[in-house]
Formats: C-alpha cells, structure tokens, sequence
C-alpha cells in the first residue's frame, strides 16, 4: 500500500527522463493489472499543504481516457490539463508554465487518443455552437495530414493520423509560444513529449 507523496526534497532529485520512465512504467501497470494500491487517506493529509507533482500532461476530456488512472499516479503525483483535442491556447500554456516554472515539474506529455471525437469532428468540418471556435485548434493538423483515400472520420487511418499530427503540432506551438517551457527544455531542466493513448488497448505510445 503506497503511503507516500512526492515531497519538495524528492521532486527535486527526479530528472526529465526519470519521470517519463515512470510515468511509462505506471502506464504498463495499468495494463498488466499491476497497480499500486495507494491510500488515499495518507495522502490526502500529506499533500495538504503544498504539491510538488513530476509532470503535467495536457489531454483530451475523452472519459475513456482517465490520465490519473492511465498513467498509475496517485494524489499530488502529476497535473493534468484537459480540453477537447489536447492542443494547447493560452490559458493551457499558462498553466504548464505554472506547473513546471513555479511548482518545479519535470515533464510536459502532450497525450492524444485513438478515436478522439474532437479530431474527428474537425476532419468532418462540423459546425456547432462553441464547437466550431474548438475546432479551429484541430485544423492545422488536418490540414497537415495526407491521405489518398477519403479526408473524413469515416477513414480511420487517416483520424488516426490527423492524431498523431495534432501532438506534434501542438508540441511545436507550446515551443514557439512558452519562451519560458522552450528555455526550460534547453536547459534539460523539462522534457516536452508527445503520445497517443488506444483505447483499444490501454497503452501508450510515444512518439
Ligand atoms: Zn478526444
């Protein structure tokens, strides 16, 4: 039963590609079934007075992709951003800088997902309500992505690509819009790394 927290000492002696290692090591438990049981209890009274998470992940809001859970990460562990389409505005970036100029995280994972609704809608060009102003983040990707069969949700090879396109994209503009994450990562203080998550399977890649 996992009682432990990461503490300021602790977080301060991770690296960039130790975390990430982590965070793929807590992806494999998940999917062997090989979680830590944590108490929560514990660490909800150890955390109370300040956090000191490894990463932040920026996600999409799919519920099939719980990141907490995906990743085995308990209380205090990470910081996760979300909003339809995983990519990255403003506030998001404000929020990363937060995560790792201020509270001292190590890693910043864009992580996308099979199937993502978002994606699909954007390569479908809908138009609805506040939806269309989202989907306008999508779009560079789709734009990017080359098929020779049909451009549309209903050509899954190409969604999947427009995926993949969408993290790398959206790593690209977090470099070229966060001075600071970009100098950070310079420095080799951050890592800033892209994924896709399958719910087919429940596994991470990275690309
Ligand atoms: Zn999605």
């Amino acid at each position: 039963m996992i009682t432990e927290i990461i503490d300021k000492e602790k977080q301060s002696k991770l690296n960039p590609e130790e975390v990430l290692k982590e965070l793929m090591a807590g992806n494999q438990r998940f999917t062997q079934a090989k979680m830590h049981e944590r108490d929560y209890s514990s660490q909800i009274e150890k955390t109370k007075g300040g956090q000191w998470p490894q990463a932040v992940v920026l996600s999409c809001i799919d519920s099939r992709v719980p990141v907490e859970t995906v990743f085995d990460q308990g209380v205090g562990d990470i910081f996760v951003a979300r909003v339809a389409g995983n990519f990255e505005n403003t506030d998001i970036l404000g929020s990363m800088e937060y995560s790792c100029k201020v509270a001292g995280s190590k890693l910043v994972m864009v992580l996308g997902h099979e199937g993502c609704g978002a994606v699909k809608a954007a390569c479908d060009h809908v138009e609805l309500g506040n939806i269309t102003h989202l989907l306008k983040n999508i779009e560079p990707a789709v734009e990017a992505t080359k098929t020779d069969g049909e451009r549309s949700s209903k050509n899954d090879s190409f969604v999947a690509d427009v995926v993949e396109n969408n993290v790398k994209l959206s790593i690209e503009r977090i470099r070229e819009k966060s001075p600071i994450l970009k100098e950070m990562e310079k420095n080799g203080e951050i890592k800033i790394v892209g994924g896709v998550y399958s719910i087919t399977t429940g596994k991470v890649t990275l690309l």
